[in-house]
């Protein structure tokens, strides 16, 4: 629909006589999906929503021939039913703060100048001309920064340990392999900002010693692999990839590996042995990949939001990005809100924004006035939190507490109708296909954990399958390889340790 808007709002220009007057300029997403496709009309920043193909012919003879807005197609405010043109004003925005989605809905990611035009691969120059790779990782370290793919773990840190081995070659890795249910984060930069990850690759690359880059990212993402294929080639182009980088002796460049879907290669060793043409399994760590990684070489892996963050950051300080946030987390992150909320969509929010601010305040509450019943954080692996933690400040460390944890941002809300037990077989059902098979509490295990799952579901199961279902969670967790079969049974457990009751409702002897 998007590129019909574009077209029919093309031919509107030229039948105006305006085509040389306006431009048409296709954007990355504006995040807001619920009130897609989006049409924002500078420089008066009229922001037009659920625009059809059909609406092109008024937005072209009202407001850009007559500067009449078209009030019919903007936002009207819930509240106070008013219709709003500004975004800035409107609740979905207003307490939003984007770094790593700075540049989405702003540039046409094919266009490189336009990236260059907002301050793009001027942290690059600026690494390169004036600072040394241990100031780099440095100002990394000082900002705070943590890895945005779930596990939390300080990205200066990271690169410290990668750039301290001594190899004839290192590499960078981008992991795209974005694979939560509900969750489209990754995908949304890569196809609306893919330059700034490829220029945080190169920062990264020569601040630990690294000459090439891999960005990992399923074959599903079509849109996101063209328009990085495309970022790859201009930068190369310009001189910003490849041999002699703005002539300063630092060679580094970017190649494309296609994933075929699978959960577990989000699994930093099991990408590694995708990308090497192995099955995608985990392998124990230590080794980390900082000291063996992509054919056995010192390697770096950081996920798309994680680089996004990264030239910012190098060009306003780390004293600036560590202002933002927790005292334990830093900056921003990025949501993708799914499920029986009203706004459906992508957000940022600062670290320590509150839940009942995100659910409510930006998600314009749950559907159909429906009650609040819990949201789902961290995909698969993560926990639900209810009503009781509206007042929870997001962060890493308040996640965990709540027996829940970050993930890589994937936020699915569930209302009064939703049976918590048919929730946690959801995720069950997709964790146990997604499992690798390579050890047996997870290939057996989350099995197991489904049919009592189903047998529950189904008004079969007894007291002593659900007290089977809590032992077998714990046992897969303290035995699965990796993060995926430790974690597979965190649905459950939470759902368990939250709804207690409901599960005992569907039993047949309960008592
Ligand atoms: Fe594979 Fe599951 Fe074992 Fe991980 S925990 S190695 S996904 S079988």
């Amino acid at each position: 629909q998007a590129d019909d808007i574009i077209g029919n709002l093309m031919v509107e220009l030229a039948a105006n006589n305006m085509d040389t007057e306006a431009q048409v300029l296709k954007t990355g997403c504006f995040g807001f999906c619920e009130k897609g496709p989006v049409v924002k009309i500078l420089p008066d920043n009229t922001f037009y929503v659920e625009v059809k193909p059909e609406d092109a012919k008024e937005l072209v003879s009202e407001h850009i021939v007559k500067g009449r807005k078209v009030e019919r197609l903007l936002y009207i405010d819930p509240e106070t039913k008013k219709r709003i043109s500004d975004s800035s004003q409107m609740d979905f925005y207003k307490k939003q703060m984007r770094i790593a989605l700075r540049n989405c809905g702003l540039i046409d990611p094919d266009v490189i100048d336009e990236y260059i035009a907002r301050d793009g691969y001027q942290a690059l120059g600026k690494a390169l001309t004036e600072m040394s790779p241990s100031e780099v990782i440095k100002v990394v370290k000082d900002s705070g920064l943590r890895g945005r793919g779930g596990a939390g773990f300080s990205t200066g840190l990271k690169w410290e340990f990668a750039s301290k081995y001594d190899a004839d070659q290192k590499y960078v890795v981008c992991n795209a392999d974005e694979g939560d249910p509900g969750a489209f984060m990754d995908r949304s930069i890569l196809e609306g900002d893919p330059h700034s990850v490829l220029e945080a690759m190169a920062i990264c690359g020569y601040s630990i010693g690294a000459t090439k880059g891999r960005v990992y990212i399923r074959a599903e993402y079509p849109l996101a692999i063209k328009r990085l294929q495309k970022a790859i080639d201009d930068a190369r182009e310009y001189g910003l990839l490849g041999e002699d980088i703005l002539g300063s002796g630092f060679d580094f460049d970017v190649e494309i590996s296609l994933g075929a879907g699978a959960f577990v290669c989000g699994e930093e060793t099991a990408l590694i042995h995708s990308m090497e043409g192995e099955r995608g399994e985990p392998t124990t760590k230590p080794p980390f990949p900082a000291e063996s990684g992509f054919w056995g070489k010192p390697t770096n892996v950081n996920n798309v939001e994680t680089y996004a963050n990264i030239p910012i950051i190098l060009l306003k300080g780390a004293d600036w990005y560590a202002s933002i946030g927790t005292e334990k987390s830093k900056g921003t992150k990025v949501f993708a809100l799914a499920g029986k909320i009203n706004n459906v969509g992508l957000i940022e929010v600062p670290m320590g924004t509150t839940l009942q601010e995100v659910i409510y305040d930006i998600g314009g509450g749950i559907k159909d006035g429906k009650k609040f019943k819990a949201v789902q954080t961290g995909g698969p692996s993560g926990g639900c939190l209810t009503s009781d933690d509206l007042d929870t400040h997001i962060d890493f460390d308040n996640l965990i507490a709540k027996g829940s944890m970050m993930g890589s941002g994937g936020m699915i809300v569930m209302d009064e109708d939703d049976c918590m037990p048919a929730v946690a077989k959801f995720y069950l059902e997709f964790t146990q296909e997604e499992s690798c098979g390579k050890c047996t509490p997870c290939r057996i295990g989350t099995k197991r954990l489904l049919e009592l799952l189903e047998l529950i579901c189904d008004g079969k199961g007894t007291m002593e399958h659900l007290e089977e279902l809590k032992r077998l969670s714990y046992v897969i967790k303290d035995t699965a390889l990796c993060g995926l079969g430790q974690t597979a049974p965190n649905p459950v457990l939470s759902t368990i340790a939250i709804f207690w009751d409901e599960y005992v409702a569907h039993v047949k002897d309960k008592t």
